[in-house]
């Protein structure tokens, strides 16, 4: 089955996709890590998705549509994904039903995870990320993790668009965009909502015992 896990930025969804990818053999879709990538080629489509990015704002859903089309229809990944900040709104939803459906996919699990702004401002503040593989960490509590990384800590770094007042905007577009997309799926009886402001463990713990059942 697929899974979609979405919720505001600093809920934790890439974190939470990279443990459900460890234990499950899951593929990790982030269409953040997507449009990064395609940054980091520096094509004209790359700088337009750069500057969209750093004003906390969303990329258009053609372009995005067209990152994730490839990906579903590839058969390596059917039924063993996980989406990772996808659909983020009704547009980008409705289109994940139609590729899924053209494919002969379902979504098995949708997960939210819910967390306050104030929670998502503290948490990001430590955040670091890997721009080569895309791990985050936390620079605080990860000291042995960031220190064994295998890219080197060359690539670590802070996402410009983790500071302080583009976080605010990122939450506060994703709340707006959002909204209508977990009215969509929270009638669904695959729904669940957890919250984010818990431990990370305790978080994953959760998730696994859904995904086990
Ligand atoms: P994320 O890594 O999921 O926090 O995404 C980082 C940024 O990429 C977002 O703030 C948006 O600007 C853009 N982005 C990621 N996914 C989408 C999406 N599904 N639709 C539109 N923009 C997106």
């Amino acid at each position: 089955m697929n899974i979609i896990i979405f919720g505001p930025p600093g809920a934790g969804k890439g974190t939470q996709s990279q443990l459900i990818v460890k234990k499950f053999k899951y593929f990790q879709v982030s269409t953040g890590d997507l449009l990064r990538n395609e940054i980091q080629e520096n094509t004209d489509l790359g700088n337009e998705i750069s500057s969209i990015i750093s004003r906390g704002e969303f990329v258009t859903d053609d372009i995005v549509n067209n990152l994730l089309k490839k990906i579903i229809k590839n058969n390596i990944y059917k039924n063993k994904i996980i989406f990772d900040g996808y659909p983020r709104n009704i547009t980008q939803a409705k289109n994940l039903d139609k590729l899924l459906g053209d494919s002969d996919q379902t979504i098995g699990l949708i997960i939210f995870l819910n967390i306050k702004r104030g929670e998502v401002e503290k948490r990001i503040r430590t955040r670091i990320t890997c721009m080569k593989c895309n791990k985050i960490f936390n620079e605080l509590i990860d000291k042995n993790e960031i220190s064994d990384h295998l890219c080197g800590s060359k690539y670590l770094s802070k996402r410009t668009d983790d500071e302080s007042g583009i976080i605010i905007k990122r939450y506060d577009t994703y709340m707006e965009n959002t909204k209508p997309v977990l009215d969509y799926y929270s009638s669904n009886s695959n729904f669940v909502e957890i919250d984010g402001s818990l431990k990370i463990e305790e978080i994953s713990s959760k998730i696994e015992d859904i995904i086990k059942v």
